[in-house]
């Protein structure tokens, strides 16, 4: 059972605002007391997290974690960019060289010009929820908070699976290669003393991105571990063979990840003549985009037959700085989001496809205009669109309620993802699920008080945002 946010234990009582226990919920009292009643119903109920960066190793091997800042700061890009706007080397916090307790107190520091962010809302409610610690992060407190923190994550109920127990995580999704043999997703299916569900997810990003620089090798890899021969139909045989594997092993969607929402349908022998351009290193730019926008439509289509969901991540220019890709590689927070369509980059997929009951089709995007102007009247009218949940820049409190605002009166609540945390901070999960049920509810008491909805009405989404909603977008039984 995953021990509830310390907001959730005197719920229903007094009626005066408290900081902690109403974060987020709206500051009139009428209208907070119905987010009140509208949260209390999905506080702790399980998380469903389908789309997400959580290794399998992590809970497969359940070795403790090591100390914060290994934990809390040296794998998110999303607290390294602030500091590195603010002129941190981020050779101090990320990397090989970084000296622990010097890094937290760095982050100490500095931790004041994350204020406002929605990294600092996790962090502080995860060093408060998971940790029990109530002081602020600064430079002062930096030293006790990493040493209250350190002798905590020595301790067994701090390992990745009893956290996993307590944070009571109903379904967890990772993000593989296809190639991966996903033997740590084996092993934790066959350990018996796990009983928690951890589920692969398709991300063929390299094998499609034809512009990218490791194509080819990656492709002829793809071929080689399948035995297909090189051809275009040996391609889409080939992953097709990959797909059912993840299939087998429990994955309910693959997960795209491109520039724009570029799709094209092209002929079958025009599409192995660009094929063959490329392996050869002959193809044009154009030829190499169209191969792209072709393969994703190739991987709806095949959603089709082995019921997999497609989630599309679109609109984001990664690695900005390329000196900062040089020295640092990638995830170091200098991936910026550009404007982004989806109305007519999207139609020869949706001309094939959009209209079969088969498919789900789940978009996403940084540009908080998108969402209103292309994704939800899409989602509106085609079975097999959702609108995906506010995803990276935007997951995050103010972020969340532009969306539910500009999506749900085109909409409605119903053709959405539910919440994604899309995270690969564990400890951040339990976090970013309740800022989104603090958000839901008080967007829905907002239209209960406005008398747009009935009580019970209200009632049965957040119910349903939580469940319902996101087990049907990713099919999950
Ligand atoms: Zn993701």
């Amino acid at each position: 059972m995953r021990m509830p946010h310390s907001a959730v234990t005197d719920l229903g009582g007094a009626n005066a605002p408290d900081p902690i226990r109403d974060r987020l919920l709206p500051i009139e009292p009428d209208v907070r007391d119905i987010a009140r009643e509208l949260y209390a119903r999905v506080a702790i109920a399980p998380i469903i997290s389908p789309h997400g960066h959580v290794p399998a190793a992590l809970l497969a091997e359940d070795a403790p974690f090591e100390e914060p800042t290994s934990l809390l700061l040296a794998r998110d890009h999303y607290i390294h960019r602030v500091l590195h706007a603010e002129g941190v080397d981020l050779s101090e916090v990320t990397g090989e060289q970084v000296n622990p307790r010097r890094a937290w107190r760095l982050l100490g520091r500095h931790f004041h010009t994350l204020h406002g962010t929605a990294s600092s809302y996790w962090l502080q409610d995860q060093l408060r929820t998971v940790f029990g610690v109530d002081q602020a992060l600064t430079e002062a407190s930096a030293d006790d908070i990493y040493a209250r923190v350190s002798t905590l994550l020595a301790k067994p109920e701090y390992r990745p699976r009893a956290l996993f127990e307590r944070f009571d995580i109903a379904v967890l999704a990772t993000t593989d290669d296809p190639l991966d043999d996903l033997a740590a997703h084996e092993r934790l299916r066959a350990d018996s003393s796990f009983t928690g569900r951890v589920v692969p997810t398709f991300r063929p990003d390299a094998y499609i991105d034809a512009q990218g620089q490791g194509f080819v090798s990656a492709a002829t890899r793809l071929l080689g571990a399948t035995g297909q021969e090189s051809t275009f139909s040996g391609y889409l045989a080939a992953l097709r063979e990959r797909r059912a594997y993840f299939v087998d092993r429990g994955a309910v969607s693959l997960d795209v990840g491109v520039v724009d929402a570029f799709t094209v349908d092209l002929t079958s022998s025009e599409a192995e003549t660009i094929f063959q351009r490329i392996l050869r290193g002959s193809a044009t730019a154009d030829e190499r985009r169209a191969f792209r926008g072709h393969a994703v439509l190739q991987l709806a289509g095949m959603c089709l037959d082995d019921g997999l969901t497609m989630t599309l991540h679109a609109g984001v220019f990664r690695n900005h700085s390329p000196q900062t890709l040089t020295r640092y590689g990638p995830d170091m927070g200098h991936d910026i989001p550009t404007a982004v369509t989806f109305t007519e980059p999207l139609k020869p997929l949706l001309d094939r496809f959009g209209l079969d009951p088969r498919l789900r089709l789940i978009l996403f995007c940084i540009d908080e205009l998108a969402y209103s102007r292309e994704i939800a009247p899409l989602a509106g009218f085609y079975p097999s669109i959702f609108v995906g949940a506010p995803w990276w820049f935007l997951d995050a409190p103010d972020s969340l309620l532009r969306w539910r605002s500009g999506v749900t009166e085109i909409a409605g609540f119903y053709r959405t993802s539910g919440f994604i945390d899309d995270t690969r901070a564990f400890l951040s999960i339990p976090s970013r699920h309740d800022v989104a049920r603090r958000v839901d509810a008080a967007f829905l008491a907002r239209y209960v008080s406005q008398g747009r909805l009935r009580a019970a009405e209200a009632e049965r989404i957040i119910d349903d945002t939580v469940d319902a909603i996101p087990r049907r977008a990713f099919g999950l039984s």
